[in-house]
């Protein structure tokens, strides 16, 4: 079985150094065990912050050791009584083609008719965030203006079309024309600020013409910056991630307008968040997404690469933004 390492810890964006495929011979389960084969590896932009060894709200991974992360496996072996052998399991795993797990360390995935990848897109880890984030803190009410950053990706396609469901108005802002029309045309986004392009400040402003009540923070950096300006009195800032910062170089620094005078002027509510911060709450919020889903009111998009050598690849794509929706990889059919 192959697994993905960890070779040497990135300075920037991750490259040809960073990450390195080796065979490993897979254990068989022991009482209380299964063995999993792969089925979807995601790739998540907080991942990055744990290829560098400063101390955060995970631990680094470690140099040598394989990377882990949202895995959807089938249960190729069991030596417990749940899950069974067939079954379709998700966990937090290490990157590689076969696990050896402690069976109670995965949970039987329940993706309705959709796909099993669902469990790490609208149906898992970015779908609870969006709500969450969204619902919790930005609290969109009717007639709002809302405005979600990285708006194409796994946590902004649904952040979005939540904040739309609350009767808001919803803005995207995304790197490209492509996900410009995927935003409006199959979410239903009312507008679209596409920052790559000229004049953000200018595009950000004609698309919000009545201030921003509710901005779901992804990315941080300039784009952060031209929001503070336009935010109205009583607004709700969740801060869900900050992707633009992730890659800085070693002495380089995020620096920026200083965000306090806005906030005082506006009385802005900013609040940074863990999707686990909310794990009481879990069931709530699939309920709401499995119904959005179900009823075809909530709509997702997975950008899925092919093969395990492709995690490398998929995992900066997140920082290109290769990615339409949910950025997998695809291992191995069940
Ligand atoms: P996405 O699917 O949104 O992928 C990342 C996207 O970010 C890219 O497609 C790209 O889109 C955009 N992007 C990358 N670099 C930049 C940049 N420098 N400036 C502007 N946009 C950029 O990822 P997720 O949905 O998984 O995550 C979105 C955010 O949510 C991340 O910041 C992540 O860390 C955070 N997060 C936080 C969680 C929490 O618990 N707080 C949980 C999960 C995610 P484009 O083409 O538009 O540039």
């Amino acid at each position: 079985s192959r697994q993905l390492l960890l070779k040497e810890r990135p300075n920037g964006l991750p490259d040809e150094q960073t990450f390195e495929i080796r065979e490993e011979e897979v254990k068989s389960p022991e009482k209380g065990e299964v063995l999993l084969k792969t089925l979807y590896v995601s790739v998540d932009p907080y991942m990055r912050g744990r290829m560098s060894d400063q101390k955060s709200y995970v631990e680094p991974f470690q140099v040598g050791e394989p990377l882990e992360g949202g895995i959807v496996a089938q249960v190729i072996k069991s030596n417990a009584d749940y899950p069974q052998k067939g079954d379709i399991v998700r966990g937090n795993l290490p990157f590689q083609e076969y696990n050896t797990a402690k069976a109670d360390s995965v949970s039987k995935v329940n993706t309705h008719e959709l796909n099993p990848s669902a469990a790490l897109s609208v149906l898992g880890m970015p779908g609870l965030t969006a709500y969450f984030g969204m619902m919790h803190i930005g609290e969109p009410k009717e007639g709002e203006t809302v405005v979600v950053s990285a708006a194409a990706g796994a946590v902004g396609q649904i952040a979005g079309q939540l904040a739309k469901q609350a009767g808001a108005r919803v803005v995207g802002i995304v790197g490209s024309e492509e996900k410009a029309i995927y935003i409006t045309e199959r979410l239903g986004f009312d507008a679209t600020v596409e920052y790559k392009k000229e004049n953000l400040k200018v595009q950000l402003q004609d698309a919000c013409p009545d201030g921003i009540d509710v901005y779901y923070e992804n990315v941080g950096g300039e784009i952060g910056d031209a929001i503070w300006p336009l935010l109205n009195t009583f607004s709700r800032v969740p801060v869900c991630g900050a992707i633009s910062s992730y890659n800085l170089k070693k002495g380089e620094a995020d620096i920026g307008p200083r965000v306090q005078q806005f906030l005082i002027k506006s009385r802005v509510k900013m609040q940074g968040f863990l999707v686990g911060d909310f794990a009481k709450h879990y069931k709530e919020a699939y309920k709401v997404l499995a119904e959005g889903v179900s009823e075809g009111n909530l709509v997702y998009e997975e950008t899925v690469h092919k093969g395990f050598d492709a995690i490398p690849k998929a995992f900066n794509g997140l920082f290109t933004g290769d990615n339409i929706g949910k950025q997998l990889v695809k291992v191995a059919a069940p």
